[in-house]
């Protein structure tokens, strides 16, 4: 049994293939895979647990039936979704993971990341980042009705793509300090994230030796999964209907 590992697969209405490919990954895997990790950005915009888009509805079934088959879900904020809530967690029998969480992945001691918050570069970044994950922000932001939020979410859209044109490449990856730091403190041998949609494995050199860095990628042309067992680690590309 494996346990498997995406994010960034960003599920939104004007890609209807990469939804289907994703339903049809939850349907292969239910109750074969020992667990799943989503590290991050599973939906594109979510705007609260009141999401009126349809096709959210089969994907919030599909991850029940998951669930219910005896296949775990495990999920993490991204920044796009870190709006997901109770009511979306007791709809579909997923776990929250805090941001970071510390693993044992086959006697490997691991940290599971979404990755944004380690591209510390990037400062205007970070700064919105703060802003949209302040409880009392948020708190506010759910109180307005879904039409001001799918306005607001749309508006965030916009501004990040704008953001992104003007924006060194290396300045949107993570800082290499920032990662030593990370697996420095808290004493793993692998880190596992997703956001910068570079899929890859590094080596990281650190001063209780060497760790590695796996990047999980997106899910628009193909989609990224690691999948993890007693013999190893391999990062697939699945075809996306
Ligand atoms: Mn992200």
């Amino acid at each position: 049994m494996a346990t498997l590992f995406i994010s960034d697969l960003h599920l939104h209405s004007s890609r209807p293939a990469v939804i289907a490919g994703f339903l049809a990954f939850l349907e292969q895997q239910r109750g074969q895979a020992e667990a799943l990790y989503i590290l991050g950005d599973l939906f594109e915009t979510w705007i609260g647990d009141d999401h009126p888009e349809p096709v959210y509805q089969r994907v919030k079934q599909a991850l029940a039936a998951c669930c219910r088959a005896g296949t775990p879900v495990h999920l993490m904020h991204g920044n796009r979704d870190f709006m997901l809530g109770e009511t979306f967690l007791a709809e579909t029998g997923c776990t929250l993971l805090p941001d970071p969480t510390r693993i044992d992945l086959y006697g490997t001691a691991t940290l599971l990341m979404h990755g944004d918050s380690l591209c510390t570069d990037d400062t205007e970044y970070q700064q919105v980042r703060r802003q949209v994950r302040d409880p009392a922000w948020q708190q506010q932001a759910r109180a307005l009705p879904v039409d001001q939020r799918l306005a607001m979410a749309a508006e965030a859209r916009v501004l990040s793509a704008q953001s992104k044109q003007g924006k060194d490449e290396t300045i949107m990856d993570v800082n290499p300090d920032e990662v030593r730091r990370v697996i420095e403190s808290s004493r793993v041998d692998l880190l596992i994230h997703g956001h910068t949609h570079r899929p890859g494995t590094h080596t990281v050199k650190t001063a209780h030796g060497e760790a590695t860095r796996i990047v999980l990628g997106d899910w628009y042309e193909t989609g990224s999964v690691l999948v993890a067992d007693r013999h190893g680690r391999r990062l697939e590309a699945l075809p996306c209907r």
